[in-house]
């Protein structure tokens, strides 16, 4: 096998409702826009990736899970139709495909409710059977919708392969410290980097801050995505990071940004772009995805990017 994109996570579809406001607690917003897209922070982060390759990039690769049902069976169609191989995309007989439910505002927030489903059944051990052939400096790019102990079942298994294992640390949660000190790079958003630190992020300082935290935790670089100002990198055994500021636009819908920034990063990290430029390569896939609605269907393509002077 030639080097390669993994990809493991989730693969959900997505119900989208624009309305003016997000709902409060017990209010019903009338919408006014209603999308079913395909979503799932993994497979998002997989089709952002494969859209963004070009010819005799490394082939990307997703593992997940998906249920016996329609959604499943869309889902794998699509996969193949975006050039991703899904040969670890396995089908679980008696879990649903996961689900989310997504409202967006009018400045383009949302709020997501997600039922994981199949998602949830992810084994290790269908994992390390999917990284058995990968060879050393392929990528492997998770997230935390897949369960905790898949997840570091995978990462440990990349690491002894020699893999680069990059971890986008979403949905927020708490990692334990040996996950931590076995990653290539994490890249959390402001408010996952104050859950894994404590420290709040709002700028160039307090990213600064926090990333010293994840390194000191064992990470080698730290990726930290600070919306419409960019992103933070700090590399390995760099004292003094560098803001890599975001593209102007008008951002209509934000869902995905961070999956399209991540599956963008590993693209360029594979086609072995220095970290600085691998990041402003993500930060102009991301821009564009802004513009657009939906989580899918906002990801752009490498010839949108080529031709784009961002
Ligand atoms: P998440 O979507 O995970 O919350 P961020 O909001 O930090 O993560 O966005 C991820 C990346 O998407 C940012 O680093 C940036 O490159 C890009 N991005 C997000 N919002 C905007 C925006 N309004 N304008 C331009 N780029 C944006």
């Amino acid at each position: 096998m030639a080097m390669s994109v993994f990809v493991v996570g989730s693969s959900n579809t997505d119900m989208v409702v624009k309305a003016h406001k997000l709902p409060a607690p017990g209010e019903t917003v009338m919408g006014d826009l209603f999308l079913m897209n395909p979503g799932g922070k993994g497979a998002n982060q997989a089709v952002a990736a494969a859209r963004l390759s070009e010819p005799g990039s490394p082939a990307i690769r997703f593992v997940a899970k998906v249920g016996n049902d329609v959604f499943g069976h869309q889902a794998v169609e699509q996969f193949r139709q975006e050039g991703i191989d899904s040969t670890h995309v396995l089908t679980d007989p008696q879990h649903p495909s996961g689900v989310a439910l997504i409202n967006v505002d009018a400045k383009g927030e949302n709020c997501i409710a997600v039922a994981p489903g199949a998602n949830h059944q992810l084994r290790p051990a269908e994992v390390l059977d999917a990284l058995e052939q990968a060879p050393a400096g392929s990528l492997l790019l998770l997230q935390l919708e897949s369960p905790l102990p898949t997840v570091e079942a995978a990462v440990r298994a990349g690491r002894e392969r020699g893999l680069r294992v990059v971890l986008n640390p979403a949905p927020a949660q708490l990692l334990p410290a040996d996950l931590l000190a076995q990653l290539f790079m994490i890249t959390p958003n402001e408010s996952e980097a104050e859950l894994l630190t404590g420290m709040r992020v709002t700028d160039m300082a307090s990213a600064h801050r926090a990333a010293t935290y994840l390194q000191q935790a064992g990470v080698a670089n730290v990726v930290i995505t600070l919306g419409s100002k960019g992103a933070y990198l700090l590399e390995a055994d760099a004292t003094e990071g560098q803001l890599i500021a975001a593209a102007p636009v008008t951002a209509l819908d934000t869902t995905a940004a961070g999956d399209c920034f991540n599956g963008a990063l590993v693209v360029a990290l594979a086609e072995a772009s220095p970290l600085p430029d691998a990041v402003a390569f993500a930060c102009r896939a991301a821009a564009i995805s802004v513009t657009r609605m939906g989580a899918q269907a906002s990801l752009p393509y490498r010839k949108e990017l080529n031709e784009l002077p961002l």
